[in-house]
């Protein structure tokens, strides 16, 4: 097993661990394992943003079978705060999910939600890209300067700011097992110039993120041993995201260096592949690959392809709320008339408590009616859904069988997907 705790003063409670690797393929199968358990990769993260997967119980996140919670820092900093968290017993404990934990830096909500980017707390690259990304000067909530962010609180109004230095404090007090450097966030109406900046600062940033992350580490010695990942920037251009590549997957500083990575940032989807491909033949092999934000069925085959070993995204559960849910032919809207009679499973392959429980023409009703139900029956739907779709894909790498089955896939997921009422 490679140990990646490199610190010698640390306890080396993260290790990650490659069981299968395709030749040829830059895809692979691991372990990762965290004080709070392991998590087997490739896997899909769902996300829950202020310590809750949207109206579902942990113990049915459990149940569905996903194996890691990704929480945000900046929603988390707000309210109820880091402090609170610390002294719950971390995110973990407080939260009542007792497997591993996973927070973002709190950059990208920061600046999305600063910059005036409509309202997007994921890198759907769909959505993403049809937002009017940038907003005058005049009414951006977010300032960027070599230092750290100032930024509007989307809630109240209140000012604050965010630093390297501040994004380790909050998210060690947060206390999930991995956590992301501050990186900045662009978006791929930035200039070529605004992009070189961007990768600079964030390789300045990552210094200062590891620098801290030791201190903290250091003062806070009986606590369990957080990873800290690098994020690669560089949006589209081949040569900023190979040498932010480098420069990261070879940083050390106060004698460390990162546990992993994760890819961020500006990514569309006819690129995306090409963008992981630049960024994982530059990272050290060894260690962990998040993909920050992506979640469609075709985009996680992707990442999978290309060497990503974890996945975050909000998509299975925001499209939930509004009665969209997927299955292998694409995605429909159970709300639809349509659906006033069915009397069958949301999808007849779901094997999710959703599906072996109720029907179409109940979680017709339910959202026709409001009820809050609807938000948690669809959810548990559709979070099933791609975790699975993603623990498929680990077992059909590991029995050489995953281009076939991506193939047999994306056919009717996407000859359907014209289809789909969402
Ligand atoms: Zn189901």
């Amino acid at each position: 097993m490679i140990e990646l705790g490199e610190s010698q003063n640390s306890p080396t409670e993260f290790a990650f661990e490659i069981s299968h690797a395709p030749a040829g393929s830059l895809a692979r199968v691991g372990t990762i394992t965290t004080p709070h358990g392991q998590i087997q990769t490739p896997c899909f993260i769902p996300v829950g943003t202020k310590a809750t997967v949207k109206s579902v119980l942990p113990e049915s996140m459990k149940d569905l079978g996903a194996q890691a919670i990704l929480a945000n820092a900046y929603h988390l900093y707000l309210q109820p705060s880091p402090e609170i968290v610390d002294e719950a017993g971390g995110l973990s404990k407080f939260m009542n999910w007792p497997g591993p934990t996973i927070t973002d830096s709190g950059g990208f909500q920061v600046l999305s939600l600063g910059m005036g980017f409509k309202k997007v707390l994921s890198m759907d690259s769909t959505t993403f890209r049809d937002d009017d990304v940038i907003a005058q000067n005049k009414d951006r909530l977010a300032h960027v300067d070599d230092d750290g962010v100032t930024f509007k609180s989307h809630l109240d109004g209140t000012m604050h700011r965010f630093t390297p230095e501040v994004s380790m404090q909050v998210q060690h007090k947060i206390g999930a097992d991995i956590m992301f450097a501050f990186d900045e966030c662009t978006t791929l109406h930035n200039t070529r110039n605004y992009q070189e900046k961007a990768v600079e600062r964030t390789s300045a940033w990552a210094k200062r993120c590891l620098d801290e992350h030791k201190s903290l580490t250091d003062s806070r010695a009986d606590s369990p041993y957080q990873a800290l990942f690098g994020v690669i920037q560089g949006a589209q251009y081949e040569d900023l995201r190979r040498e932010a590549a480098r420069d990261l997957g070879s940083m050390q500083s106060s004698g460390i260096s990162f546990d992993g990575f994760g890819i961020g940032g500006a990514l569309d989807k006819e690129s995306l592949g090409t963008i992981i491909s630049w960024v994982n033949e530059e990272l050290p092999e060894h260690k962990p690959k998040h993909l920050l934000g992506i979640g469609t069925p075709e985009d996680l085959f992707v990442g999978v392809e290309f060497g990503v070993d974890t996945f975050d995204c909000v998509l299975p559960s925001r499209i939930a709320r509004t009665s969209a849910v997927f299955t292998p032919q694409g995605r429909y809207n159970v709300s639809n008339a349509a659906y006033r009679r069915a009397f069958e499973p949301l999808d007849d392959k779901c094997d999710c408590y959703t599906c072996t429980h109720y029907t179409r023409a109940y979680l017709h009703h339910l959202f026709k009616g409001k009820e809050i139900l609807a938000a948690t029956l669809a959810t548990i739907h559709n979070e099933r859904f791609i975790v699975r779709l993603v623990d498929k894909m680990r077992e059909c790498l590991k029995d050489g069988s995953f281009w076939d089955f991506k193939q047999d896939f994306l056919g009717s997921y996407q000859r359907s997907s014209g289809l789909s009422a969402d």
